[in-house]
Parts: structure tokens; sequence; C-alpha cells
């Protein structure tokens, strides 16, 4: 329930701030351009904000402007090869979201008539589309007045509404509130304003008060713990997990890689083959017969809920070894861009290590 000064004054006091100052992105339409008639394309909002959930806008911008040059709209997404989309997604990491990137676009293609459903509902039906997601496509994309929620609309408004509760509990407070404040008027502007709020100003360790439009509204600012907001509950330490990867590389620059399963993590993309990752070390499983060398490497990488560390083992296979596992891809067609970066970094560590070199 919207109640009263304080929610319709910060509406307005960061739709005129938003007028001047919105930030140049590559999936957004300017506020001067919406103001002149220019509709925001939906595919390219849904995709943006896929590509944006766990990652940030410096590392989007350029897969985002690669795929909008390279599948032009939601049916030429549809239309690509799963490997295809998958070696593009490389290094952007979470790659779950690429496999359901390819399904949405395939149901919105194939059952929509190659449109996005315009309400929040309609989103939230689609594979891959959470309901931060599709409040946020529902807000940028069709002007819905929907809730947009993430870490930096959190922080905007924990710090506004002096919010102590730590977070994660927090969150249906904040939600609420955001609820609460999204205005009727231009509410697809006002999400985007908050977001850049959050984003250049209202900042995670320093925030800018002394520049913020909102600052007269502001209770965190007011009793002085602006950068102590939001609070977080202190995380659970990370373990640790250890495995082996096996690089092998033939004397004509082959080498042997093979697609991982589409279920867990790096799901269908292209890799080293390897063991499972374990606690303790799980046993040697080369992928062929050779001479294995273990030149000392160590890949280290850290997901969401572990570190892990590998092993490298380099091979120079004979020519006509037979893998047990994965195949031999050209030299001439290997692209080491198109692994995800975990396996990326056991290729570049490798180099000069080779048994021949
Ligand atoms: Fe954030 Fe400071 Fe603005 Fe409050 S006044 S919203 S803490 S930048």
């Amino acid at each position: 329930m919207r109640d009263g000064f304080l929610d319709d004054a910060v509406s307005a006091a960061l739709l005129p701030w938003y007028d001047r100052h919105a930030r140049n992105l590559p999936w957004r339409v300017p506020p001067e351009a919406l103001a002149a008639g220019i509709l925001p394309d939906p595919y390219r909002v849904w995709l943006s904000e896929i590509m944006l959930q766990q990652t940030t806008v410096a590392a989007v911008r350029d897969y985002f402007q690669r795929f909008t040059a390279r599948w032009p709209t939601v049916a030429a997404l549809a239309a690509a090869e799963d490997a295809e989309v998958m070696a593009e997604w490389a290094g952007l990491g979470y790659y779950a979201r690429a496999r359901n990137l390819l399904k949405c676009a395939r149901v919105v293609a194939g059952e929509h008539g190659g449109r996005f459903p315009d309400t929040e509902e309609g989103l939230r039906s689609l594979p891959g589309i959470g309901p931060y997601t599709a409040a946020a496509v529902a807000a940028i994309a069709f002007d819905r007045p929907a809730a947009v929620m993430d870490g930096n609309v959190e922080r905007v408004l924990a710090r506004l509404f002096a919010v102590e509760t730590p977070l994660p509990a927090a969150k249906p407070e904040l939600r609420a509130l955001s609820e609460r404040l999204t205005p009727e008027d231009r509410p697809g502007c006002y999400a985007q304003a908050v977001m850049d709020l959050g984003a250049t100003i209202c900042t995670p360790r320093a925030p800018a008060c002394g520049i913020c439009p909102v600052i007269e509204l502001c209770r965190a600012r007011a009793e002085g713990i602006a950068a102590d907001l939001p609070r977080k509950a202190p995380k659970a330490a990370k373990p640790t997990r250890l495995g082996i990867v096996y690089l092998a590389r033939r004397r004509d620059g082959a080498v042997l890689l093979e697609t991982r399963p589409d279920k867990g993590l790096l799901g269908g993309m292209l890799g080293w083959p390897g063991t499972d990752w374990a606690e303790t070390e799980p046993p040697d499983a080369p992928p062929l017969s050779a001479e294995w060398h273990d030149p000392g490497l160590e890949v280290r990488h850290t997901f969401t809920h572990f570190h892990l560390r590998l092993r490298v083992l380099l091979a120079v296979p004979e020519p006509d070894a037979t893998p047990r596992r994965g195949t031999f891809h050209p030299r001439a067609t290997f692209r080491p861009s198109s692994l995800p970066t975990l396996m990326r970094k056991a290729w570049n560590l490798a180099e000069g290590a080779w048994p021949q070199d």
C-alpha cells in the first residue's frame, strides 16, 4: 500500500535526476528517446537482464554487443546452434543461464510468435525467468509498475529507510518497500533510476551522499549509518574441492576436448576431460593412454559455493591414440575463447610447460 509524502517524494526526486543522468547502456533506450516515442526492444531488455544476473555491467557490455550483432532478434537466437551460443557465452559464467536463454528464445519464437509476453505473470511462465527478471523486463520493456529488486535496489532502499535487519532476512521488507515506492507514472524509468542511483552514487562502500538526489529523504544518511547498510549475515566459509584436468595436444596441434554433461556446473560447455571434483583428490582417470606429465601446475577457481583446485596434467599423445573420452579438435578450429574461464585458465597455464616445448 502506498502511503503519503515520502513514497511519492522518492520518485518525484529520482525521475528528473534520471532524465539528466541516466547511464548510457547499449540495451537501454535513453529517457529523451523514450519521450520521443521510441520503445524499448523486449528482446534486448530480456537478454541484458539474463546476462546481468550475477555479473557486472562492465563484464556484460561486450557480450551483449556480440550477441545482438550475431543474433539481432529472438527468432535469430532461437534458430542458433546450441554449441555456438554456449561458445559465445564462454567466460560469462553461470552457464545454466545460457542453456535457459536458448530454451526461452525457442519458446518465445515457437509459441508466442516471436513476441515476449508483456506482463510479469506472462514473463514468469518462460524458462529461466524468475521473479526478479520478470519484474525488471515488465518494468523496463513494457513500463509496467513492477517492483524491481537487485543488489543496487536493495542497498538504496535499506539506506533510504534505515533498514537494519541483515540480508538476506531483510529481503521481504525491502521488497515491500520497493512495491510501495514504485509509481504509476513512468515505472520503467523509475526502476532504472533506482538501479542507476545504486550503481553510481549510492555505492557499497562510500556513498556520494553530497550529490544524491534523495539526500533530504534518506534516514541512514540522517543517522550517519549509510556506509554500514545494508547489514549482511556472516557467510559460511566455502569448502575447497580438488580434481585433475587432462590437457592432451597432438604434434599436429589438435587438442582433446569434451562437451560437459548438460546437468551440473559448466553444463553443456566445452572443456578438458577431467576427474570429478571432491574433498580429496579423486583417483587418476586419464582420457587416453599416453605419457602424462605433471609440471606442478594448479588452476584455482571460485564458484558460488566452493573453491576449486585442479591439478593440470599434460600429454603429447601419439597420432593414432584413441581417446576414451572426448574428441580431438584441430588447432585451426579450436578457439580458447570458447572455453569457460576455468578451462581457459588451464590452457593458459600450460603454455610453455608442454613436454616437447
Ligand atoms: Fe544513498 Fe547517501 Fe543517497 Fe542515502 S543519501 S540514498 S545513503 S547516496
